[in-house]
Parts: C-alpha cells; structure tokens; sequence
C-alpha cells in the first residue's frame, strides 16, 4: 500500500492515504465542540455553521469555521453542499471583518486530507491573519 510521510509540524509521520469517502468519526474533536462536550471560544454560531479560535493559532489571529453537517474533508463534499460551502466562505471573511483583521488580509486555508496537513476529520476552514503571510505556503 502506498504510503505519505508527513513533515507538516516538525515530526516524522505516516499515514495511509485516503479512500474517499472517508468514513466520518463523531468522536472527533470538533464533532465534540459541535455537541458542546469540550469548550471553544466561540465567535460565531448559526443553523450551518460555527466559528471558533484555534487552539493552537499560528498568527496572531487564527480561527476556524466549520460546518456542522458532518463532512470528513473537502472531498468529501458533493454538489449537495455547494451552498454550504459558499456559506463557510463568507462567513469567513465576515468574522474576519468582525475582529478587525480584514483590511490587512487574511489566509483562508482547508487542509484537505492527511497528506495536506489534515490533522481533524471533520472539514474545517483556517483563517490566519496579523503577520505576514509567506507564499508558497509550507
Ligand atoms: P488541520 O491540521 O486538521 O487542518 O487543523 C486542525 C486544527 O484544529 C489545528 O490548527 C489545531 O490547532 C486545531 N485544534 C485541534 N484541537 C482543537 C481543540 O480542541 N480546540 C480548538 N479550538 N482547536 C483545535
């Protein structure tokens, strides 16, 4: 079976690759903020969708936006989510607006799959933003 080897966060991994779909686990971490198991800083909450920081930011601001549709990873996503999709975008960008961070610009970023970073099994959108930004990203 062929394997990845991730570096992603300064450590050695290996991790199958993926069949899609990919069968979704509700113990996951975010699937547990969703259910109000475990805390998160809230910054947004609607009939789709929640947006929280990151526990772990990686510039000065960092949150996420998830959907609360279980979804594994973006390839996991069929046209039926089309709408949803759209909605976790600019529901993005209006936090963003909402903490101040627009103006400068922000990175909006979906780790799709192990190989890419994915390290939460349930679709998430990034939004980094208060430092510059290098690009090609890592
Ligand atoms: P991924 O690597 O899957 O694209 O991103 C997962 C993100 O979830 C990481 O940036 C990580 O810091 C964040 N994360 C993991 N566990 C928790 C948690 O319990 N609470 C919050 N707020 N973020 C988490």
């Amino acid at each position: 079976m062929k394997r990845l080897t991730l570096h992603a966060v300064g450590v050695t991994r290996v991790v199958p690759p993926h069949k899609y779909p990919l069968t979704y686990d509700p113990t996951n971490v975010f699937a547990r903020i969703l259910r109000g198991e475990i805390p998160a800083k809230v910054l947004h909450d609607d009939e789709h969708c929640m947006a929280f920081y990151d526990v772990t930011p990686q510039a000065p601001t960092h949150f996420l936006v998830i959907p609360k549709r279980a979804i594994a990873t973006l390839s996991d996503a069929t046209t039926a989510d089309e709408s949803l999709l759209g909605h976790l975008l600019v529901t993005a960008a209006n936090v963003a607006k909402q903490l101040g961070v627009a103006e400068d610009g922000s990175r909006i970023v979906i780790n799709n799959g192990a190989g890419a970073g994915q390290t939460v099994f349930h679709l998430h959108v990034h939004v980094l933003a208060g430092r510059d930004l290098a690009w090609p990203p890592g």
